[in-house]
């Protein structure tokens, strides 16, 4: 006997569930059919997430609108003193832009973290943004950058800061109707350093906990302004204020780096899984904490 047995339709020998696909030509088709569709739709950027979950069946959109047409949505270009990314942005390429590493130097040195080279070719930075994985790189970054966050629908556009946009693990804000257009991260101040470093299990695996963090000194040498973020502290990527305000307005000496660690190591709230346990990730965060600030004050002693 030849062929596939009789009960193996076509839906069930491929991977994903059966959806309906639309291929818009610019962001004002794409938020038309997001009009249309709102919850039975789903986006498709560069789908190296949201493809595998379909494969697997966690995610079983009706409609997908794959937005890798609209070349309206590809670019990186500086606005004023801030870098807009498109939603069309690959993450390569935002990992290989002379002006990504002048400008936005956290970026580039968190980039190559981010999963492996052939999915950073397809992956877009918006699309990771909007999968708001807690233990995803780029969140963290662009919330240490106070990032804005462009969304478009066809009721017109809005913007919303990064703790508006991450509500929790995989959540973001955006309504059924609504899409990422673009997040514009503020380009490096004068006298400020970053710096970016994750623990992980396995090299390009995803990471245990991670912690980026821009700071900035004023002309006596002292932190004048300092946003930190960690990736597993919580159930979404998560600003450590507690610790930023501990170091404003001192010099980071070794004895406030090692305060800020343990401060982070409390105000962390992470979960356990099978890769780390909670108290080991509060553990890491608070070690990461206290190497991004080792390496500011190297920024410091510099300037
Ligand atoms: C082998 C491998 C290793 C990886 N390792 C890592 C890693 O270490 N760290 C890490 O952070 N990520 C990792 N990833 C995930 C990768 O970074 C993805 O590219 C990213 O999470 C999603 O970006 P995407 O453009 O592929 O989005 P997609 O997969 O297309 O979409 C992801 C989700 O976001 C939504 N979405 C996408 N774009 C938009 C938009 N513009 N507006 C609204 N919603 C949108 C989709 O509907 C979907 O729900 C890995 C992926 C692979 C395949």
């Amino acid at each position: 006997m030849t062929g596939s047995p009789q009960w193996l339709s076509m839906e069930t020998r491929v991977k994903p569930a059966v959806f309906d696909y639309h291929r818009p030509d610019n962001i004002e088709e794409a938020c038309a059919l997001l009009a249309e569709y709102g919850a039975d739709a789903r986006v498709l950027s560069g789908g190296q997430s949201l493809v595998p979950l379909m494969n697997m069946r966690i995610l079983s959109p009706a409609v997908l609108i794959d937005i890798n047409r609209c070349r309206d949505l590809a670019y990186l270009r500086e606005e004023g003193a801030a870098i807009a990314c498109g939603a069309l942005t690959r993450q390569s390429e935002a990992e290989t832009s002379d002006l990504v590493a002048s400008r936005l130097p956290l970026m580039s040195i968190a980039m190559p973290h981010v999963g492996v080279r052939a999915s950073r070719n397809f992956g877009t930075v918006c699309g990771s943004l909007a999968h708001a994985d807690p233990l995803a790189e780029l969140p963290s970054v662009a919330s240490a950058l106070d990032a804005r966050f462009v969304i478009a629908s066809s009721r017109g556009r809005r913007e919303v800061t990064a703790d508006e946009f991450f509500v929790s693990a995989l959540t973001n804000c955006l309504e059924p109707d609504e899409m990422l257009a673009e997040v514009k991260m503020p380009a490096i101040a004068e006298g400020a350093g970053c710096a970016f470093h994750e623990i992980a299990n396995r090299a390009h695996g995803f990471a245990v906990a991670g912690v980026a963090a821009c700071v900035e000194f004023g002309p006596d040498g002292r932190c004048s302004r300092a946003r930190l973020s960690a990736m597993g502290a919580g159930d979404t990527t998560a600003r450590l204020s507690p610790v930023e305000a501990l170091i404003e307005g001192q010099r980071l000496d070794d004895a406030l780096i090692r305060a800020a660690g343990a401060e982070a190591a409390v105000v962390a709230d992470p979960a356990g899984d099978v890769h780390a346990d909670a108290a080991y990730r509060a553990e890491a965060i608070g070690s990461l904490v206290r190497k991004v600030l080792r390496q500011m004050q190297g920024a410091a002693v510099e300037r």
